[in-house]
């Protein structure tokens, strides 16, 4: 057999990737589906639609490029985290849309778990800060909301998943009811020291153990499609949260390698290999992988707007009309004449914290311009990333060798070199910057032998474009000493640490 599938279903769109022995990405589908905002704050997405655009994008991908389903040795799926989906054991129906992960509609109840003093306890067993983001919350809302649902989860007639759960169970007629360990990682009801569903939090947050899944390693068959779908079983091989399955596809395998993905967000994770590191400022533990029986860890930390303030200067201010045109506008001058943006649209987290500022541009002067301004933008993504860097360098004692970055703003030439000037080290882009799919086609052929093993993969990763310091020393300092000033008068006084 010749290719293996990634089915990527992230937060806007469902894709899938053919990929033969070589790593080369053969052909791609994607379709996009609807985002539902009930309400200010709120986030949902149609279970079905997402179940009816993924398979058709399957395939699709497989149609287009000529092949047959028995050319197919495994099926790999990688998938936004922690967005919750309830659904009727035996009719398969959803019982409430998809809660998105961006979803905020449990905040009253995280406050409640940080007055109660859960904050600590919650942090020690699933390296989890209290947050609507994860799925325990969202879980609880539909049980408490949708009405006899409680009492038919209870009689075990009612099944909870993340995304690839949903998938895996519809891919395979409803045989299997599973999810993998950085999943589940997500859940904030999984306990990462002892690899089991916590029976405490369950009860805390009032959910029935009959709806959740088993937890299975990410690289392992978890079934077989079923028959009527493509007319042939293909295994189904390869499981995990996007942005393990990044780390993964970036071969950061090893403990201290880590990666970035410059996408709406920036997402950074850094292998911390067998043993969790608990964060005191605000990172994630959470679980790198789960293969060959061995459980690796990862620190996670976060930039909720990085490529978005691309999209706010194109969208908003009309600045620009492609997200492209910020490389040469920013190379056109050679520096940013002392502005800064601080893109704190939505607060400030890592290692700030301060959820209530707001944005600005700062050290304007008659003499800015659009590609001051520009630069200024491209400039504030490196800055938070430095931010990040700089807790993960002290939460893990390490100093930092070189990063791999990823996604859309990753293309940027600007932003790669000043981020690698800004940081002191090698930034490294590989050829295929579709890591997020590559991590999870990896697993899927690791685990039915398509690929021999690691030594084979670390063959397809190759490198693309490398960028060394070539700005350091004292101007470095100081324009990184201008940004935290410039972040101060941005902050509220009364801005609170949260853990
Ligand atoms: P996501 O997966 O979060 O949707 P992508 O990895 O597709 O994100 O990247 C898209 C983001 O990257 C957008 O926010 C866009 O503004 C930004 N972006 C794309 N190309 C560039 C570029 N050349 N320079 C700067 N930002 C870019």
């Amino acid at each position: 057999m010749k290719f293996v599938i990634a089915l990527d279903q992230g937060t806007t769109s469902s894709r899938a990737l053919l990929i033969d022995r070589k790593g080369s990405v053969i052909g791609t589908s994607r379709r996009e589906f609807r985002q539902i905002y009930p309400r200010p704050g709120w986030v949902e997405h149609d279970p079905l639609e997402i179940w009816n655009g993924q398979f058709e994008m399957l395939n699709k991908v497989i149609q287009d490029n000529n092949v047959l389903p028995e050319d197919i040795s495994a099926i790999g799926i990688t998938n936004q985290r922690e967005t919750t989906i309830l659904w009727d054991r035996n009719t398969g129906e959803p019982v409430y849309n998809a809660i998105v992960w961006q979803c905020r509609r449990t905040s009253d109840y995280c406050t409640f778990l940080e007055k109660e003093g859960r904050t600590d306890i919650i942090h020690k067993k699933t390296g989890l800060i209290v947050d609507p983001y994860f799925s325990g919350t969202k879980i609880k809302w539909i049980l408490d909301n949708v009405e006899g649902i409680r009492d038919r989860a209870i009689k075990g007639e009612i099944l909870f998943g993340t995304v690839d759960t949903w998938l895996i169970w519809k891919l395979t007629g409803g045989k299997v009811h599973a999810t993998d360990y950085t999943n589940a990682s997500r859940t904030m009801l999984f306990n990462i020291n002892t690899h089991e569903w916590d029976k405490e939090l369950l009860a805390e947050f009032t959910i029935p153990m009959e709806i959740l899944p088993e937890v299975k390693q990410s690289c392992h068959i978890f079934g077989k499609t079923d028959i009527d779908l493509l007319g042939f079983e293909i295994p189904v091989s390869g499981v995990a949260g996007d942005q393990q399955a990044a780390l993964f596809g970036q071969m950061c395998i090893e403990p201290g390698s880590f990666k970035n993905t410059y996408g709406t967000g920036c997402f950074m994770l850094m292998n911390t290999g067998e043993k969790p590191i608990f964060s005191n400022e605000g990172l994630l533990t959470t679980i790198a992988l789960a293969m060959d029986g061995k459980v690796t860890y990862a620190l996670e930390g976060s930039v909720f707007m990085a490529g978005a303030v691309i999209q706010w200067l194109r969208d908003n201010l009309k600045l620009i009309e492609r997200a492209d045109e910020t490389e040469s506008l920013a190379f056109s001058v050679s520096d940013t004449e002392g502005v800064y943006f601080i893109p704190s649209f939505q607060g400030l987290g890592t290692p700030y914290w301060d959820m209530s500022a707001k944005a600005g541009i700062t050290g304007l002067t008659r003499s800015a311009g659009k590609a001051h301004i520009v630069r200024a933008a491209l400039e504030s993504i490196a800055y938070r990333t430095k931010d990040v860097a700089d807790v993960m360098t002290r939460e893990v004692g390490m100093e930092l060798s070189s990063m791999r970055v990823d996604g859309g703003a990753s293309l940027n030439n600007f932003l790669m070199q000043f981020q690698s000037d800004l940081l002191g080290i090698d930034i490294i882009r590989p050829e295929n910057i579709e890591t997020t799919a590559m991590g999870a086609a990896y697993l899927a052929g690791l685990a039915v032998e398509f690929w021999s093993g690691i030594d084979e993969i670390r063959t397809i990763w190759q490198k693309g474009r490398e960028y060394k310091p070539e700005i350091t020393g004292d101007k470095i300092t100081k324009l990184y000493q201008g940004w935290t000033e410039a972040v101060g008068r941005i902050l509220n006084k009364e801005a609170k640490t949260i853990i």
